[in-house]
């Protein structure tokens, strides 16, 4: 499964040279050796977390519900799995705009100074095991197979370069109906209790919640992006580790 993240990488960063949404975007901004810090750090919280759901789950075998359709066809199995993983990890994500310590985790995903494919895996370790455990540990209690949580584990890792991509998409039924970096780099504006678009793969639920918006026509620039109240956000990546623990308190809206 790391080829199909690594074709990703690949596929994305083509297509952002190809037909960028905004050129300034792709050029460096200091950021390059620290999202990559990022990106790697990343991937192995998600191996220790898979690592402990298969302990739970398939060594010692804690007691699950044992409710969940093992029998439907994989295709089916895989995309219920993808919808209530997004529902439960939109929420989190929500409420992490809301909650002072979750904010601070997840402001390291918010000070960003482009928007590209590297972004979305650009998260504190803390904040992406919490998004990890409310989407799928649930999904784990009903009785779904650890493999199947794991391959959609990756389909959601794939979808995070699709969701912040410096692309010019322009299918408009697409930007509609999933969570794509054409209506997801709205996110990243510098608001923070009234952002849009929390959608983390559908935007079903932001249609829901009233939180959902679209704008083809937009012209989006680097000072539109980062945290309002925090201008000197640092760039480093040890620095970006700890600032969540220094107890800043965020007044942005
Ligand atoms: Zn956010």
């Amino acid at each position: 499964m790391i080829f199909f993240l690594l074709g990703a990488i690949l596929v994305s960063f083509l297509a952002e040279r190809i037909s960028p949404f905004n050129a300034d975007w792709n050029r460096n901004k200091n950021d390059g050796v620290r999202d990559f810090f990022h990106a790697v750090v990343n991937h192995l919280t998600m191996i220790g977390f898979m690592t402990a759901v298969y302990y739970l789950f398939d060594v010692i075998k804690i007691p699950t519900l044992q409710v969940w359709p093992r029998t439907w066809p994989f295709f089916v199995q895989v995309m219920l799995a993808l919808l209530i993983a997004d529902a439960l990890m939109t929420f989190a994500h929500y409420i992490s705009h809301r909650n002072e310590f979750l904010w601070r985790l997840h402001s390291v995903h918010h000070s960003v100074k482009r928007v590209y494919a590297f972004n979305g895996l650009m998260k504190h370790p803390v904040h992406k095991f919490f998004e990890a455990s409310c989407g799928f540990i649930p999904l784990f209690l009903l009785g779904m197979p650890v493999w199947l949580g794991f391959f959609t584990g990756y389909v959601a890792a794939i979808h995070f370069f699709l969701s912040h991509a410096n692309v010019n998409m322009k299918n408009r039924f697409l930007s509609k109906s999933l969570a794509l970096a054409s209506v997801h780099r709205f996110h990243h504006l510098q608001k923070r209790r009234s952002a849009v678009n929390y959608g983390i793969m559908f935007n079903f639920w932001d249609m829901m919640l009233g939180t959902f918006h679209d704008d083809p026509k937009a012209v989006l620039v680097t000072e539109e992006l980062g945290i309002r109240d925090y201008p000197d956000y640092p760039d480093d990546y040890l620095s970006q580790m700890i600032i969540p623990f220094r107890g800043w308190r965020s007044k942005s809206e």
